[in-house]
């Protein structure tokens, strides 16, 4: 139970400012009408499309249209074979469904801790972490900071070990003049309803591979024979057989029609919310009370996703949780990005995973909030979190 916590006074907001509302424009409401009106809803031409505009703005080889991000990672350690007893090495400070596949594959999740300043997995941390059984590393982008991937890579060429990326915050990322998205072996993109590019439900699978792209594909469809979306197209009946057990992880037409418009919009959002970024950043960043996030790496671009910042809570009458609950009450929707996986009930249980174990990703999971940065808000919102926050900050300051 939270303790309620309310600064009192007149809240800040009358209309409750959703986190993480998408923004719609018309051209994707006209395009998802068309594609109900056309009858083909599935897997099919706009699908196509998306595929082929996100493999051009991503400047990858191949690009494989999923319905989510989390399909994308358990595909992509399917294709590499990722098997019973083998390790695979991960944050803990990430969304469940990083570490789930690859318990979904009988293989054992393996957390190394965060780098205190980046929130990032810490290479060191990997390294300390691979035993003989280590087979792949799944490096999350937090909040949509590109992680150090050259001693990442470093370390997964000198064990002979996979690299998958977890891109879900990290469309527009660059690392060192290189899109994520074209670095490892895999990567693996969200289009969840939050992220900054969205189609509801959705993701997307990069790979410069030419036979696990192949695969990749297959298996997302059942693993049934090549272009075998097609089997009701006006192509004509093709006879198809199942090659492989494979899953249903294709993207539907229907939302690859907000997709196709959402990625056109990508840059004007991301401009968006680097402009709001810098806004809470000009307020924030000398607060004594609060640890703004670190300016980004040379050679980086940070894709912005998430606005993430520490409360000093030593110095606050009230949790974190309860500051959630409290900026709820000012009208203000906000949330945590994230509690560190190896405290939830089923990484405790199943791999002793304890308090204690990864003390970077613990400082951070107990005191991180990230405040609302969709390009759906106006300047107007903004300044309404702003003041929402000091409201709160002022009175409950020790
Ligand atoms: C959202 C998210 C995912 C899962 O994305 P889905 O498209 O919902 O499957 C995976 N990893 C991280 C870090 C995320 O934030």
């Amino acid at each position: 139970m939270i303790k309620p916590a309310v600064a009192g006074g007149k809240p800040v907001r009358k209309r409750f400012l959703v986190f993480g509302k998408p923004k719609i424009t018309k051209a994707e409401i006209i395009e998802v009408l068309k594609t109900i009106k056309s009858g083909w809803l599935g897997t099919g031409p706009k699908t196509k499309q998306f595929e082929e505009d996100f493999k051009k703005y991503i400047g990858a080889k191949h690009a494989i249209a999923l319905n989510s991000c989390t399909a994308g990672l358990h595909l992509a350690l399917d294709v590499l074979g990722i098997k019973d007893g083998d390790e695979v090495i991960t944050t803990p400070l990430t969304f469940s469904s990083t570490a789930n596949v690859i318990v979904h594959h009988h293989a054992i999740p393996v957390f190394a801790d965060i780098d205190p300043l980046t929130w990032n997995i810490d290479p060191q941390q990997i390294e300390a972490k691979v035993t003989n059984k280590t087979r792949a590393i799944i490096p999350v982008h937090l909040h949509g900071r590109p992680c150090n991937m050259d001693a990442i890579n470093k370390i997964a060429r000198k064990y002979n070990l996979y690299i998958v990326e977890d891109a879900a915050h990290a469309a527009e990322a660059i690392y060192k003049n290189k899109k994520i998205g074209t670095i490892s072996d895999f990567t693996a993109f969200s289009f969840y309803v939050t992220k900054n590019i969205m189609t509801g439900e959705g993701g997307m699978l990069t790979t410069a591979n030419d036979k696990w792209a192949e695969e990749a594909r297959i298996r997302s469809l059942h693993g049934i024979s090549k272009d075998a979306w097609k089997r009701y197209s006006a192509e004509g009946f093709k006879p198809y057989e199942t090659i492989y057990p494979g899953y249903k992880y294709n993207m539907m037409d229907l939302v690859a029609s907000f997709g196709i418009h959402q990625l056109t919009n990508v840059n004007d959002n991301l401009k968006l919310r680097n402009n709001y970024w810098g806004m809470y950043e000009s307020v924030f960043h000398n607060d004594p009370l609060l640890t703004t996030p670190a300016l980004e790496e040379k050679n980086t671009v940070h894709a912005r996703h998430l606005y993430a910042l520490l409360l000093q809570i030593e110095k606050l009458k009230i949790t974190r949780n309860q500051f959630i609950e409290a900026l709820r009450q000012e009208g203000i929707g906000s949330g945590i990005h994230f509690t560190p996986l190896h405290l939830h009930k089923f990484y405790r249980e199943t791999y002793g995973y304890k308090t204690g174990d990864f003390p970077n990703s613990e400082f951070v999971g107990e005191r991180v909030i990230s405040l609302p940065l969709s390009p759906a808000l106006t300047k107007a919102d903004v300044n309404d979190v702003i003041k929402a926050v000091l409201k709160l900050l002022s009175y409950f300051k020790k």
